[in-house]
C-alpha cells in the first residue's frame, strides 16, 4: 500500500497506512489557518481515507474510527482511491441504517469539520458537546448544504433539529458576509413547527448554534404579544421560527418582506397534517420565491410525500432505520388491563421500585383526564405529578416543564402535546395509559423514552378498546422482541380468521 496516496479527484494526500506520523505527540501544533486534527487539534497534516477528516497521525485515525464505531477495527474494508467514496458511503449507510433515495445524494459525513462550516459554527457545535454528528445529521447536513430539497424521516430524539439548523446557520451567515448590501431586515430562512413548545425549543438551539455569527432569530407563536414579534422582525433577523397559524395572522395584518427567504423548513410534517395546518403552510409557502425546502417528519406517509411533492420538484429522501417502526432503544412491555382497572394498575406500577423508572411520562388521550389523573396519582401514591396539555396557558406549561426537567417533579401526565418533537432529554419511561388512535402515534409517544439512542422503557395498557390496532401493534411489539399478551394474539388471530372467512365468501 502507498504510504501517502493521492485522491484522483481532489489531489489531497490520504492517510492510508504506516510510515506517516504514528503518534499524535509526533505532530506539531497547527499554524494559523492550517487544518487541525479533529481528535487532538494538532496540525491536521493528513486526511483520513475513510472519513475525509483532517487528522495528524495514525493514532488519531484509530481513535476517530473507534469513536465513530462504524467499522470494525481491522483492515478488512479500508480501500483508498477514487472508488472508495462510493464504497465508503454505501458501507457507512448500511452500518448506520441510513436509507437514501434521489439523484446526486452527497456522501454522508462522519464529522462536522468535513462539512465546510464557518469556524464559529464549528466552535458552537463543540461547545454544545456535539462531538460527532448523529446518523440523520451525517446524511441530512451535507444533503441540505448541497442546496437540494429534502424529506427526512428519523426517530424522535435523533438530532433532527440540528440537521436543519446547522445548514441554515451556515448558509445564512455566509450569505450575510458575502452579500454585505443585502437588506438585513429581510429574513433568509423560515422554520414552521406545529406547537409553541417545539418552536421555543428550535429557537433555543438556533441561538446556541448561531452565537457570534451574523444570525438573529425571531419567534412567532401564539401566547406572546404580536407587536413584540413584529418589532423584532423589523429590527432584522435571519431566521423566523413559528407556528403556521400565528405566522399567517401576522402576514395578513402586517408587511413582512419574505422575498429573500432561501430555506423553508417544515418540522413534524405528519403532525402538521394531523392538525390541519397544511393550508396555512401552503399560504405561507406561496409568499416565498422558490426556496430550498427541508421537510422533517417522524413518520412518512403518502400524505407527507404529497406535501413534499407540492413544495419541491425534486427531493432527496433520507431515513434512519425503517420508517414507521419503533426505536429499538425502547423496551416495550404491553399489559392487558380492562378499562376500569387502569388507574389501579397505574398506581401499582408507580409504587413498585421494579417497575417505576422516573423521570417518566404518563400518556393520556384527554385533557381533562390528564388533570384528574395527575391529582389522583399525587393523592393515592404520594408521588408528585403534574399535568400538561394544550388548554393550559403557555406560562403554566413552561412552569410545568421547568419543574419536570429540573427534577422537582418525577412524573408528568401528558396529552399529545408532548408526544411530538419537544425535547424531553430526561425521560426514561413512558407509560401509555390510553392507547393513541394510530400505531404511528404510538411509536412516536414511546419514542419519548429514548433520546439519542439511550435505553428507555415503555409500558402500554392495552384492552379491547383499541382492537382495530391489534395486528399492527403485534408487529410493533414483535419488532423489538417484546412479549405479546395472549388476549392480543387470540383476538388478532380470530380477526384474521374472520376476515379470511369473509374473503372466501366473497369469492
Ligand atoms: P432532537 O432530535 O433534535 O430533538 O435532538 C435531541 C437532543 O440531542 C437535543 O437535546 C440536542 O441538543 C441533542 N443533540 C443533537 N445533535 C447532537 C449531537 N450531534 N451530539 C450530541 N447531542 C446532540
Amino acid at each position: 500500500m502507498d504510504l501517502k496516496s493521492m485522491n484522483e479527484d481532489s489531489c489531497v494526500p490520504y492517510l492510508s497506512d504506516g510510515g506517516i506520523k504514528q503518534k499524535s505527540i509526533d505532530q506539531r501544533s497547527p499554524l494559523p489557518g492550517e487544518p487541525k486534527c479533529v481528535i487532538c487539534c494538532r496540525y491536521g497534516e493528513y486526511i483520513c481515507d475513510e472519513t475525509n477528516d483532517d487528522i495528524c497521525s495514525l493514532e488519531c485515525k484509530q481513535t476517530l474510527l473507534k469513536k465513530t464505531r462504524v467499522f470494525p477495527a481491522t483492515d478488512e474494508c479500508f480501500y483508498v482511491g477514487s472508488s472508495s467514496t462510493d464504497y465508503y458511503s454505501l458501507r457507512l449507510r448500511s452500518k448506520l441504517d441510513i436509507h437514501v433515495q434521489g439523484a446526486a445524494v452527497p456522501p454522508p459525513v462522519l464529522s462536522f469539520t468535513s462539512c465546510g462550516l464557518p469556524p464559529k459554527l464549528l466552535l458552537n457545535l463543540e461547545t454544545a458537546g456535539y462531538d460527532f454528528p448523529t446518523p440523520i445529521q451525517m446524511q441530512a447536513v451535507p444533503a441540505a448544504l448541497s442546496g437540494s430539497s429534502l424529506l427526512a424521516s428519523a426517530h424522535t430524539g435523533s438530532g433532527k433539529t440540528a440537521s436543519f439548523l446547522v445548514p441554515i446557520v451556515s448558509r445564512c451567515a455566509r450569505f450575510r458576509s458575502e452579500h454585505p448590501s443585502s437588506d438585513p431586515r429581510n429574513p433568509l430562512a423560515l422554520v414552521l413547527a406545529p406547537t409553541r413548545e417545539l418552536c421555543v425549543q428550535v429557537e433555543a438551539q438556533a441561538k446556541m448554534l448561531g452565537k457570534g455569527l451574523p444570525f438573529k432569530t425571531a419567534l412567532v407563536v401564539g401566547g406572546d404579544p404580536m407587536s413584540g414579534q413584529l418589532y423584532r422582525i423589523h429590527q432584522g433577523v435571519e431566521l423566523i421560527i413559528g407556528t403556521p397559524g400565528r405566522l399567517v395572522d401576522l402576514l395578513a395584518k402586517h408587511t413582512i418582506e419574505l422575498e429573500d427567504v432561501m430555506m423553508f423548513v417544515l418540522d413534524e410534517v405528519d403532525c402538521m397534517l394531523q392538525r390541519g395546518f397544511i393550508d396555512q403552510v401552503m399560504q405561507i409557502f406561496r409568499a416565498l420565491s422558490q426556496p430550498q425546502v427541508l421537510l422533517f417528519s417522524a413518520t412518512v406517509s403518502r400524505e407527507v410525500e404529497k406535501v413534499g411533492g407540492s413544495l419541491a420538484k425534486e427531493m432527496i429522501l433520507v431515513s434512519i432505520g425503517k420508517p414507521n417502526t419503533p426505536s429499538k432503544a425502547v423496551k416495550q412491555l404491553a399489559i392487558w388491563v380492562d378499562a376500569k382497572q387502569k388507574k389501579q394498575k397505574l398506581f401499582e406500577i408507580l409504587t413498585s421500585q421494579n417497575h417505576f423508572k422516573p423521570p417518566a411520562v404518563v400518556y393520556v388521550s384527554s385533557r381533562a383526564g390528564a388533570d384528574l389523573l395527575a391529582n389522583a396519582i399525587t393523592v393515592v401514591t404520594g408521588i408528585k405529578a403534574l399535568s400538561i396539555h394544550g388548554e393550559k396557558p403557555m406560562r403554566e406549561r413552561r412552569d410545568v416543564m421547568e419543574s419536570f426537567l429540573g427534577g422537582e417533579v418525577p412524573l408528568l401526565v401528558s396529552t399529545g402535546v408532548l408526544g411530538r418533537g419537544v425535547d424531553l432529554l430526561v425521560v426514561r419511561q413512558v407509560i401509555v395509559f390510553d392507547m393513541p388512535n394510530t400505531i404511528k402515534e404510538y411509536i412516536h409517544v414511546i419514542g419519548r423514552a429514548s433520546r439519542m439512542g439511550d435505553q428507555g422503557s415503555a409500558i402500554l395498557f392495552v384492552n379491547e378498546e383499541s382492537k382495530h390496532l391489534f395486528p399492527d401493534l403485534v408487529v410493533a411489539l414483535k419488532s423489538c422482541g417484546a412479549a405479546i399478551p395472549k388476549q392480543l394474539t387470540s383476538l388478532t388471530s380470530s380477526r384474521e380468521m374472520h376476515s379470511n372467512k369473509k374473503r372466501r365468501v366473497g369469492y
